[in-house]
């Protein structure tokens, strides 16, 4: 662990208003008005399914977050999951959800994206 006390109560701080910033949805008025053409209809639809993929990323965003807090009271945060190394400050800093250190990182995009040119898992989850 190479944080100080001092750096982690920031992240704590950061990692806290992020999730304020997230956690209120923005209010979406529902297609209710039976007034509404059908235009109007699916451009509320639209809306909306753009809201909800937005609202679940959020969600998702969310629950990292409350990871990296939960790894803070663990004594965790800024430890490279796969190798244990610390990540570099200002990754987290940039990332505050960062769970791994650049090298390891990109070892994984790697494998992503041998994954992907190979037709990854597509051709045995038929
Ligand atoms: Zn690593």
């Amino acid at each position: 662990m190479a944080l100080t006390a001092k750096q982690l109560a920031e992240f704590v701080r950061a990692i806290k208003a992020e999730k304020a910033s997230i956690s209120k949805p923005q209010a979406i008025e529902l297609v209710t008005d039976k007034q509404a053409d059908e235009v109007d209809i699916a451009a509320k639809m639209a809306e909306q399914t753009i809201y909800h993929k937005l609202f679940a990323r959020n969600i998702l965003y969310a629950k990292k977050l409350a990871e990296a807090l939960s790894k803070i009271s663990a004594g965790k945060y800024g430890e490279c999951e796969i190798c244990g190394d610390d990540i570099d400050i200002k990754r987290l800093k940039a990332r505050l959800t960062a769970t791994l250190c650049v090298s390891c990182k990109e070892e994984q995009e790697r494998m992503e994206k041998t994954l992907r040119q190979t037709g990854g898992a597509s051709g045995w989850e038929k």
